[in-house]
């Protein structure tokens, strides 16, 4: 049986494209062996390396003057990668947002002169800085966003302006679940286990002119041309996350693409805060324009009372909901894969729970 799985990541996979991983896993096509057993440099793989760009770049509208690669190393890695590949003044500036751009800002810092341009830390990151153009170094190399922040499930509502200066965004947590005008951006990644497959593989996409500005002492193995150059087959590459991604590209083209997505997103989206907001029980902090359509952190009145909702909820087969560390209480991530029953199965148990919460309250 499977359960609905809430977890902020690995996320939950659409069991169509689990069952077609499963049906290829020991004979993939006819090739008498697994993807995990092919080489990388064989025609089965290249097709497979071939249709995830050439699918990524369909959903996303990707214009020709920008290259994908699909690498190791995870969204993390590129935290490093971004201040070394684009490093022409090694001037950069940061808006941190939450944990995840706390950690790119923290760690570009060993290779530059990093600023932070605005942070949400004020208000414990429940909400999204209003950004002008003013407020980055006219020479800064780049400004860095996190554009859905996972842990406190804020997102951006539009793209900032940066005027000249190239704007790259960690779309780890949103990506492909909303349309999102590619052309805006100079560097785009994420890592693929929220959202795109299995962990182990990370999308990078790339804008041309962002390509050849490398630091000498950039890693090979870090720098974007490299893995452009060689279409990601510079080393081994991950190739059964690659393989399990495609195939979730190919399930969402199938069910209409990001626009079909994006509507489903919205409507499970506005059924569980709306249900939360009404419920004069729980609560979700952020501030509402810039609340996340995949993360969804929320509190009952004490926190015993948390404890007590993420282990009813397990039992009854809704899984992971415990919050992450600095925020407490719960968290639902509603990915794409997270079909609209298992929201509406969350909030029939949060009924109950706060039935049988407030009735043994007023005993
Ligand atoms: C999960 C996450 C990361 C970290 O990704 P890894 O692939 O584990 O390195 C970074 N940024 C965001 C927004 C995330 O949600």
């Amino acid at each position: 049986m499977r359960n609905y799985n809430f977890s902020a990541g690995p996320g939950m996979l659409p069991l169509p494209v689990l069952e077609r991983v499963q049906k290829g896993l020991i004979d993939y096509n006819g090739t008498g062996m697994s993807v995990m057993e092919m080489s990388h440099r064989s025609k089965p793989y290249q097709e497979i390396n071939d249709e995830a760009e050439a699918l990524l770049r369909e959903l996303m509208h990707l214009p020709s003057e920008y290259d994908v690669i699909f690498v190791q190393g995870g969204a993390s890695t590129q935290f490093e990668a971004i201040p070394l590949n684009i490093h022409r003044t090694g001037k950069a500036d940061y808006v941190v947002t939450g944990n995840f751009s706390k950690k790119a800002y923290q760690e570009a810092q060993k290779y530059g002169d990093i600023a932070e341009a605005a942070s949400s830390a004020d208000r414990n990151f429940t909400y999204i800085p209003t950004l002008h153009k003013h407020m980055f170094r006219h020479d800064a190399d780049y400004v860095h966003i996190c554009y859905n922040n996972t842990i406190f499930g804020t997102r951006y509502t539009s793209v900032p302006d940066t005027g000249n200066i190239p704007l790259v965004a960690d779309i780890s947590s949103c990506i492909l679940s909303q349309e999102l005008d590619v052309s805006k951006f100079g560097v785009l990644y994420a890592g693929a286990q929220k959202n795109v497959g299995p962990a182990g593989v990370t999308i990078v996409i790339v804008r041309k002119d962002l390509q050849d500005a490398a630091h000498p002492l950039c890693p090979t193995m870090l720098k974007w041309s490299t893995q452009i150059r060689e279409k990601s087959l510079y080393n081994t590459p991950p190739c059964f996350s690659t393989y399990v991604a495609m195939e979730v590209f190919r399930w969402l083209k199938e069910i209409g693409g990001i626009k079909a997505i994006q509507k489903v997103n919205e409507q499970k989206a506005a059924l569980l805060y709306d249900y939360i907001d009404h419920s004069d029980f729980y609560v979700n902090n952020v501030e509402k324009p810039f609340r996340s359509l995949m993360n969804v952190p929320f509190v009952t009145p004490d926190e015993a009372l948390d404890k007590e909702f993420v282990a009813q909820a397990a039992a009854e087969g809704l899984l992971s909901l415990k919050g992450h560390r600095l925020v407490g209480g719960m968290r639902a991530s509603i990915y794409n894969a997270m079909p609209t029953e298992g929201i509406e199965k969350l909030i029939a148990f949060m009924k109950k729970f706060k039935n049988s919460a407030v009735a043994s309250r007023n005993q």
